[in-house]
């Protein structure tokens, strides 16, 4: 462990300190940031009336939206000679999302990388092989200062061009990699097209992978065919970036550094905080950013918080896999469906290739349709029976998620790669409203 007197706290104790930060925070945000006392007056209550943990829930809720009203400088508490660093979301709509940190922001920021590492067991030792995109996007240098704080020798080769990579991999011997699962897919695949054996030639031991949803038939993938563990990191810019949870080595949820993030689960629909245990939005309040306080923020992320201790000895409440946000729910002729979920029954059948895209119209009524890749191997195969496995893909879809789809199926390499977050779903309809 990299801070084992944090990362083993007793539960009680963290929530102990967690009090104590939220109580200082809500006082800190209210005094510095104009819009959190504006919002504390329209909801008619002061710091004084937050005591501790308990009156969580009487705080407004921040929105991405609160953000993007605050470009370019971001929802702030101190001045700009104190920012060392700006990041800013993709902003796939409109104006980008910016985040601003402090030195001591930057300071907490690379010891939860430091960490992330360490619990997946990299160490100094390590040969990190970062390609996560260097730039706004806060993947890159997250992932980069936290493997040197951790002491790590780190290859800041970024994002793309994929031969590079491999080579380097090769020749440098890396023992880490880190990147979006899906980039690791497509790296396993071009591996082997370029004619590497990565059990042999790649010394690859452990993954960082995060940035987006993946299945755990995604992890199997990846894992068997580079030879790897794979671990998952979650975060968001808003929350620094990447390193807010991560997997420990027994892979049963990714523990949240919550001596730095208090969560909370709602039911996205009415605010409501839901008991522990079920299901429902991630509601992050961070307990020692200075530049940018956010309390209660809404992410749209929904997963299952799981409280129980850890077997690896760390008491951090655990997010169990995130199925992706709210926003990226598919409502296909009244049934709710996640990407990841449909990423889930392909990837379980054999044959089904790692590259898949969904694509959702509206004639009449919605229609959902899958186009997935086969892989090479059972492609060439005699076995293989387009009309017969596109209805075996369609029937266990159906079967599973309750929709109907029309599955087309792809030859091998047919559909583009991604080198960072993938994008894995057309929906037509949102353009046609629009
Ligand atoms: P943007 O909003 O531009 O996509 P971020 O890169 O900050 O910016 O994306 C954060 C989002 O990515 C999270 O809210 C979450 O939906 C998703 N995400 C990040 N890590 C993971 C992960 N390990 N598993 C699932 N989703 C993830
Ligand atoms: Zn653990």
């Amino acid at each position: 462990m990299y801070e084992p007197d944090i990362e083993m706290m007793e539960l009680s104790d963290i929530r102990k300190l967690q009090s104590e930060r939220f109580v200082k925070m809500v006082r800190y945000a209210y005094d510095n940031v104009p819009m959190y006392k504006e919002k504390f007056e329209k909801a008619g209550i002061t710091p004084d009336d937050i005591k501790g943990l308990e009156d969580a829930h009487k705080m407004p809720f921040t929105v991405k939206d609160d953000l993007r009203q605050h470009y370019p400088y971001g929802i702030r508490a101190v001045e700009l000679d104190k920012i060392v660093r700006l990041h800013a979301s993709s902003g796939t709509t409109g104006k980008p999302t910016v985040v601003t940190y402090t030195e001591q922001d930057m300071e907490t920021w690379n010891n939860l990388m430091a960490r992330c590492y360490a619990s997946a067991g990299v160490t100094k030792g390590d040969i990190v092989q970062n390609c996560y995109g260097y730039g706004l996007f806060t993947g890159g240098l997250g992932f980069h200062y936290g493997a040197e704080r951790l002491g790590a020798t780190v290859i800041p080769i970024s994002t793309g061009n994929t031969k590079k990579q491999l080579m380097m991999m090769k020749d440098m011997q890396s023992t880490v990699i880190a990147c979006t699962p899906s980039y690791a897919l497509y790296l396993a695949e071009a591996a082997e097209k370029e004619g590497y054996d990565p059990k042999k030639d790649f010394n690859i031991k452990v993954g960082m992978f995060g940035a987006e949803p993946w299945s755990e038939e995604a992890r199997k993938r990846i894992e068997d065919s580079l030879g790897i563990k794979a671990y998952d990191v979650f975060g968001m810019s808003e929350l620094y970036g990447p390193g807010v949870a991560v997997e420990c080595q027994e892979q049963a949820g990714l523990h949240i550094w919550s001596d730095e993030f208090l969560v909370e689960t709602i039911d996205p629909d009415t605010g409501e905080v839901l008991p522990e245990g079920e299901r429902g939005e991630l509601v992050f309040t961070m307990l020692t950013r200075e530049a940018m306080p956010l309390l209660r923020y809404r992410t749209k992320d929904l997963a299952i918080i799981n409280y129980d201790k850890c077997k690896c000895g760390r008491s951090h409440p655990r997010i169990m896999r995130i199925r992706g946000r709210s926003d990226d729910m598919l409502i296909i002729g009244g049934v709710n469906v996640f990407p990841s979920q449909i990423e889930h029954v392909l990837m379980n059948i054999e044959g089904v290739g790692d590259q898949y895209l969904i694509i959702v119209d509206r004639d009449v009524l919605d229609s959902l349709h899958v186009q997935v890749e086969v892989m090479p191997e059972f492609f060439n195969s005699p076995e293989y029976d387009p009309a017969a496995f596109a209805k075996k893909l369609e029937t266990e879809m159906q079967a599973i998620l309750t929709v109907r789809a029309r599955v087309e199926l792809m030859v091998p390499g047919a559909l583009p790669r991604s080198e960072g977050k993938a994008v894995r779903v057309q929906d037509k309809r949102k353009n046609a409203s629009k």
